[in-house]
């Protein structure tokens, strides 16, 4: 058994608690981060007073005005929480140089070979969240243990300001009582697949016989068991390794045809998927750039709920972070970029489910190899959205919903949504 040297460290309500932090008044109070209560985008972040009304990330603002009538609304500040994210990046690069930053608040520390300066690893996560209150002025969340899979599920679980150790051997034990949701790729299909057999707890599935999951959920029904066996083989990786791709598209003429800007951004997200499909990597965060006809540069990004190589969950929150960069102005450019990368076993693990439109995806991936990047367009691409349902292609597109269609949010850009 390897020793627990691998630290998961996550930033506590993290847009929020830097609000609270530079405007004391707002201290104690509920603050929810993403824009006006009557505007159409999500909720990015919600302090810890807001989530008592049931106020989430990646809820609607709306709603959340409608739980929390006396909630402070306040506008996404990104360059302000990209300073307090490096502040404590740099933190964290003191007691090692593995440090595998997975989104702008969270990263996995591996600090074996750091304990004859620094001490054990728990004194490490001491002095780590010690440094990031007095120098930073933020609370996080500490997990200790010999597995990244465990480190991150132990940090999610005494928050706000927690620091859980879990020894190594004591994996299995330390999982067995939590509901499999914990685990990282347990969708709710993947649950519901599981109740049928009576597995609610990680440690029921670490008690299921491997082959009875791999009839029912294919072969990664045996790395699940493996997973809730504390299992996890995946090391921190540190700076080594590439950390973003990036498409941009230079339009020819400066344009404000939304529909034309989407498709773009599609055409882009692709790219951008096909390219973590072929380095074998998913992304954590995607970022978006825009730049107008008066050469004014918007760069924003955001951190998926899961990490992906897909190109829709990219195109989606591109989607969302670009519409409102793009109204109402002539665009020169768009770019769609991805970072935060890490290998799939590390990030997460496949949903079964998935697994068709995966192999599906992967031989659109070996034709394009083959023929170029031409032979393979999406119907969005060539002006057919086939893909919404029920519209005739034939017929002009409605302009109603041109660029109107609302993603599906699935990210979030606080990534602990805890
Ligand atoms: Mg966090």
């Amino acid at each position: 058994m390897t020793a627990a040297t691998i630290l998961h460290v996550d930033l506590d309500a993290f847009f929020a608690a830097v609000e609270q932090r530079d405007r004391p008044e707002l201290r104690g109070k509920p603050v929810i981060v993403g824009g006006d209560p009557g505007a159409r985008g999500v909720v990015s972040a919600a302090s810890y007073e807001a989530r008592r009304f049931g106020v989430h990330s990646a809820m609607p603002l709306r709603t959340a005005a409608a739980l929390c009538p006396e909630g402070i609304f306040l506008p996404v500040n990104g360059s302000k929480y990209r300073a307090a994210s490096r502040a404590v990046m740099e933190i964290l690069g003191r007691y090692t140089p593995r440090v595998e930053q997975v989104s702008i608040d969270e990263a996995f520390l591996d600090v074996a070979g750091s304990e004859a300066l620094f001490g054990p690893p728990p004194t490490i996560a001491a002095l780590i969240k010690a440094a990031v209150r007095l120098e930073v002025g933020l609370t996080a969340s500490v997990g200790v243990a010999s597995t990244k899979l465990v480190a991150k599920i132990a940090s999610d679980l005494r928050k706000p300001d927690g620091l859980v150790v879990v020894a190594a051997g004591d994996e299995a034990a330390f999982l067995a009582p939590l509901p499999i949701a914990r685990l990282w790729g347990v969708g709710a299909q993947t649950r519901a697949a599981l109740a049928e057999y009576g597995v609610e707890t990680i440690g029921d599935l670490a008690a299921t016989e491997p082959q009875l999951l791999v009839r029912r959920l294919g072969k990664h029904g045996a790395t699940l068991v493996e997973r809730a066996r504390g299992v996890d083989p995946s090391s921190v990786t540190g700076d080594a390794e590439a950390k973003s791709v990036s498409h941009e598209h230079t339009f020819d003429v400066d344009t404000s045809d939304i529909d034309e800007i989407e498709r773009t951004l599609l055409a882009l997200a692709e790219g951008v998927a096909a390219r973590l499909r072929a380095g074998g990597v998913r992304a954590a965060t995607v970022v978006v750039k825009v730049r107008d006809s008066a050469f004014r540069t918007v760069t924003r990004q955001r951190t998926l709920a899961e990490p992906t190589d897909m190109a829709e969950p990219i195109w989606h929150v591109a989607l969302e972070l670009a519409r409102p960069e793009i109204r109402g102005r002539r665009i020169r450019l768009v770019g769609v970029g991805a970072h935060g990368l890490g290998e799939p076993a590390q990030l997460g693990l496949f949903a079964p489910d998935d697994d068709r439109r995966r192999r599906a995806v992967e031989a659109t991936d070996a034709v394009r190899r083959r023929f170029g990047e031409r032979a393979v367009t999406r119907a969005r691409l060539l002006g057919s959205d086939f893909s919404a349902g029920g519209r005739d292609p034939m017929q002009p597109p409605d302009p109603r919903r041109v660029g109107r269609q609302r993603p599906v949010p699935e990210a979030d850009e606080d990534p602990s949504n805890s």
